[in-house]
């Protein structure tokens, strides 16, 4: 499986051989080892610009790096909660105490323990319809993922349901204007982000997102790795990358 060579995550490897995928395809080749990081710097994330047709393998393209990220953060700050409960045990027993208790995981479908999501990820589509197609394609990809959680926000679905789906999802799939909805009322903090994409990028500007968009930007952490995909390279689309990434991001053609 020529996903393997990748170097992503053994979940998600399972996860496309499950859906039938043998080979990366061409965008994904490309883009999925850039969006990763480079080799000696795996902390280090670059900002891309990649030009990609629907039918193409572009959704992948972007949902495999964002979501094997998403993974080794979880493994790494799992580790470390363990680490540190070790220590506590250990620093009781030579204290001659009894073992402390760990933490319970609180609720969160209790509305007592109500917390504004903080999502790590945010996809931002055009449309409704391309938004629940990215959700569904996510949550095919994140199967073997244990505590790895997709919520989908577009215009038109139920708010209360919509709310409760929010709570501790790490990928949010969204559409802009219900997004900043939410953003508003304080459901979702969106400082969190470390991922953002921008898919169809150029539908984005036809419908009128530009301004969306860049509030979006400002609203996300300003140290986390953009992509933006986008079927033509057109001058107003590369005025949006020098408005939203870090020198413009590297293009992928
Ligand atoms: P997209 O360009 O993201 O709309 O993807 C087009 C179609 O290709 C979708 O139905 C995907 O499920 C499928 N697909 C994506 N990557 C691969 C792959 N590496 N091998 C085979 N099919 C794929």
């Amino acid at each position: 499986n020529g996903f393997v060579e990748l170097g992503l995550a053994p979940e998600l490897v399972q996860a496309v051989a499950d859906l039938g995928y043998t080979q990366p395809t061409g965008v994904q080749l490309k883009a999925i080892p850039l969006a990763m990081g480079s080799g000696n710097d795996s902390t280090k994330f670059i900002d891309l610009m990649v030009s990609s047709q629907t039918g193409s393998g572009k959704t992948a393209a972007f949902l495999l790096p964002v979501l094997h990220t998403l993974i080794k953060q979880q493994a790494a700050a799992e580790a470390e909660e363990r680490a540190a409960f070790e220590r506590a045990v250990a620093e009781a027993a030579a204290r001659g105490e009894p073992a402390p208790k760990r933490a319970k995981r609180k609720d969160p479908t209790s509305s007592r323990n109500f917390k504004a999501a903080t999502p790590g990820a945010l996809i931002l589509c055009p449309t409704r319809e391309l938004a629940q197609q990215v959700a569904h394609d996510a949550i095919d990809l994140v199967k073997h993922c244990r505590g790895l959680r997709v919520a989908n926000v577009v215009g038109g679905m139920p708010y209360q349901l919509q709310i409760a789906k929010l709570q501790n999802a790490n990928l949010v799939v969204a559409t802009p204007g219900r997004l900043l909805d939410l953003q508003r009322s304080m459901q979702i903090k969106l400082d969190k982000v470390q991922f953002l994409v921008v898919d169809e990028a150029d539908r984005m500007l036809d419908l009128g997102f530009s301004d969306d968009l860049a509030e979006l930007n400002q609203l996300t952490s300003q140290r986390k790795q953009t992509m933006m995909f986008s079927a033509t390279f057109a001058p107003r689309i590369q005025q949006l990358a020098m408005r939203v990434m870090h020198d413009g991001g590297s293009s992928v053609q």
